[in-house]
């Protein structure tokens, strides 16, 4: 692919009707959300910032139906603008009816099989089953559930726009009916209080109950209501958005996915050696999960303060917005990577692209050494580089 239909890509100049009312509520959202502050700070010479969290090691908060890790600002300090977690579900395993009033829900399946149900403040409801390759997104304060449908346990990783969110403090349907008083609840439900009598007085959090059936055919016919924008998206079943001879790259923006308007997420391949250049994001905080494989990251954060990081399966990346990094593929297999963006529109600058627009003799004068030097640089964006056999 070349500079030119990248760019179109990444720009997006194809945006819908329905794209352009998610583009204009995704602005609002930006000017209204906090600014994240930078990364952690100083001393040039120490361990400035960590950015690896092996999140794959955690204890496990474990439920008969499931377990669930997270990684928020409180284990991993660096990742104030997104929080994430892993999770499974085994088949008939319900992550409760819940929100959240703090962030929006982004996911990635993957492996098995899940369906989740989100209900918005329009009365909009949507019930769809999830594969692997699969991502969803719900917004801010929309209830959800989530289900392992089986025939295997179903593994996912959730990602948060805010690093200040813990999956262990949400709002959850059972803790809720549990600490209101029963004569609240008949009034509220129009049934008798003794109705409430069995109902849990905690969260329940993950319930374990029987493996559900399949979804009618017609999805419409679950629910009179559906929401006028899907929350689902099947991320590895579209064509890369890039390719490279080393690698591919795909990505659920809001242009792709209208409904994830405070969200980007992707998936980065990277072929044994290849590596996704320097650059990096002048919009977005970046989170990341290392599915398989084993990564080096760079990460420069200006005043010469610059790590290098290494990830395997489980791990858990953060970039903070504007810091340049790479990330190069050291292993003997592939690796993958599922990228996430606290904004919906992806933003990106690569260091080959800016030094290709850039006049020789400008780059000659800030480096101290003649044009010439340049004469075999690249001409335009490399993207992902290396790797190709
Ligand atoms: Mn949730
Ligand atoms: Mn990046």
């Amino acid at each position: 692919m070349d500079t030119i239909s990248r760019r179109r890509l990444l720009e997006g100049a194809v945006v819908g009707a329905s794209g352009l009312a998610a583009l204009t509520a995704a602005a609002d959202e930006a000017s209204a959300a906090p600014v994240a502050s930078p990364g952690k700070p100083s001393g040039k010479d120490a361990e400035w910032a960590n950015f690896r969290f092996p999140l794959g090691q955690q204890k496990a908060k474990l439920y008969e139906g499931g377990s669930a890790q997270e990684a928020t600002v409180a284990e991993f300090p660096i990742s104030e603008g997104i929080a994430g977690v892993s999770m499974r579900l085994k088949p008939g395993g319900l992550r409760e009816l819940h929100w959240h009033t703090n962030a929006a829900e982004w996911a990635y399946i993957i492996s098995g099989h899940c369906r989740t149900t989100v209900f918005d403040p329009d009365g909009g409801s949507e019930v769809l089953d999830f594969g692997p390759g699969d991502i969803w997104y719900f917004p801010r304060g929309y209830g959800h559930s989530l289900l392992g449908v089986g025939p295997d346990e179903c593994q996912f990783i959730l990602s948060f726009d805010n690093g200040a969110f813990s999956e262990f403090a949400t709002f959850s349907i059972s803790d809720w009916i549990g600490h209101t008083p029963p004569e609240v609840l008949a009034k509220s439900f129009n049934v008798p209080a003794s109705t409430f009598n069995s109902f849990p007085k905690r969260e329940v959090y993950i319930a374990q109950g029987a493996v559900p059936g399949p979804l009618p055919a017609d999805p419409a016919a679950a629910s009179e209501h559906v929401s006028p924008l899907t929350h689902r998206y099947h991320l590895m079943a579209q064509r890369p958005t890039l390719s490279f001879p080393g690698g591919t790259f795909r990505l659920a923006s809001v242009k792709e996915f209208p409904i994830s308007t405070t969200m980007a997420g992707a998936t980065l391949l990277l072929d044994p050696g290849a590596m996704r250049e320097l650059h990096w994001h002048p919009n977005a905080n970046e989170w990341q999960y290392y599915v398989k494989g084993r990564a080096r990251m760079t990460v420069f954060g200006s005043t010469g303060r610059a790590s290098v990081v290494e990830f395997g399966p489980g791990d858990v990346g953060y970039v903070p917005r504007g810091f340049g990094h790479s990330i190069e593929n050291i292993g003997n297999e592939a690796c993958q990577a599922i990228l996430t963006f606290d904004d919906g529109n992806y933003q990106e600058i690569s260091i080959s692209d800016w030094v290709a627009a850039t006049p020789r003799q400008i780059l000659a004068t800030n480096f101290g050494v003649p044009e010439s030097t340049f004469a075999n640089f690249s001409d335009r964006d490399l993207f992902i580089a290396g790797g190709g056999k």
